[in-house]
């Protein structure tokens, strides 16, 4: 499989399909990973949070690629916000992956009421000064959080991943992104996998060009310009998830897909989240 890649705002080419190990256990993530690596997706999305570093750490010593050939993303937990505990978290990640840089650190979530993360973000632009990121971000910030911090700090974010699906389809914070020059990318891209790939619009996509829904709604994403990180620990479905390079959706398609907007959440409103 030949995945594209999407430039970012500091000319690291990112894979615009990646793998997410959100609930994989560590235990089994070592052995999902290498059937990802082995079906040819080249970006892991993984976090501090999730518990599986270390077996992600060891699929990617296991699969025998060259290091720089594999795109690996990790995220600061919300408790350790703040500049010194960032800089010792983000070595506690490293050491659990077994690497010595990341492609991508992001702040897991922007807890505005607890007000660190300016001071979290110094301290990433001081990991990616050192070398030891090639490229930092957040996730699931708004709008205004981007604005604030692009106003307060030096380096424009190069990513914000954030929930979109064809539920909540965050016309506006994909605006807001492409005008400040960060790409987008979708967690929870297949919707959790779970009443989305059974709505009757999708399923007669589906249908029309020989594909399941899930590619369907992976080949959505991609068209919009996202980047995704379907997760699954099925191989059969890891292998499905990244066969959506050889197809398209038309104008039809696409419409009718759009219609499915709900602004919808599965997950936390990051203006009033602050779990730990
Ligand atoms: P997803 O949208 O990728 O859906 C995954 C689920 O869909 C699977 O568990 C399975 O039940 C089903 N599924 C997958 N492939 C399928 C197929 N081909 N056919 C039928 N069903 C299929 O959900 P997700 O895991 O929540 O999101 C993907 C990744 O995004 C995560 O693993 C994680 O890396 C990331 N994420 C980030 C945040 C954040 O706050 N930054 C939050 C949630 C998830």
């Amino acid at each position: 499989h030949q995945v594209p890649t999407i430039t970012l705002n500091n000319g690291v080419e990112m894979p615009q399909l990646g793998f997410g190990v959100w609930q994989v256990p560590d235990d089994e993530a070592e052995r999902t990973v290498v059937t990802a690596l082995e079906a040819g997706y080249r970006s892991i999305d993984t976090a501090a949070i999730y518990g599986n570093e270390a077996g992600t750490g060891r699929a990617i010593a296991a699969s025998g690629l060259p290091r720089e050939d594999i795109f690996v993303t990790t995220k600061l937990w919300n408790s350790e916000q703040g500049y010194d505990s960032t800089l010792r978290a983000f070595d506690a990640s490293l050491a659990k992956l077994g690497l010595d840089y990341v492609d991508l650190y992001l702040i897991h979530w922007p807890l505005p009421a607890k007000d660190r993360y300016i001071d979290t973000y110094k301290a990433f632009e001081k990991l990616y000064a050192d070398g030891r990121i090639k490229a930092i971000g957040v996730s699931n910030f708004l709008p205004e959080h981007l604005q604030r911090l692009i106003s307060e700090t030096s380096v424009v974010p190069a990513v914000n991943q954030i929930e979109l699906h064809p539920h909540l389809q965050q016309e506006a914070a994909r605006k807001a992104h492409a005008e400040r020059g960060i790409a987008t990318e979708a967690w929870s891209p297949l919707g959790q996998g779970k009443g989305l790939l059974e709505v009757p619009a999708i399923v007669a996509i589906a249908q029309k060009h020989g594909r399941t829904p899930a590619q369907v709604v992976l080949r959505w994403h991609l068209q919009l310009g996202n980047i995704v990180i379907p997760k699954s620990v099925t191989p059969s479905r890891i292998k499905e998830n990244i066969e959506v390079f050889d197809f398209s959706l038309d104008d039809e398609d696409l419409a009718a897909i759009a219609a499915l907007n709900e602004d919808r959440r599965l997950g936390p409103d990051p203006a009033v989240f602050d779990g730990e």
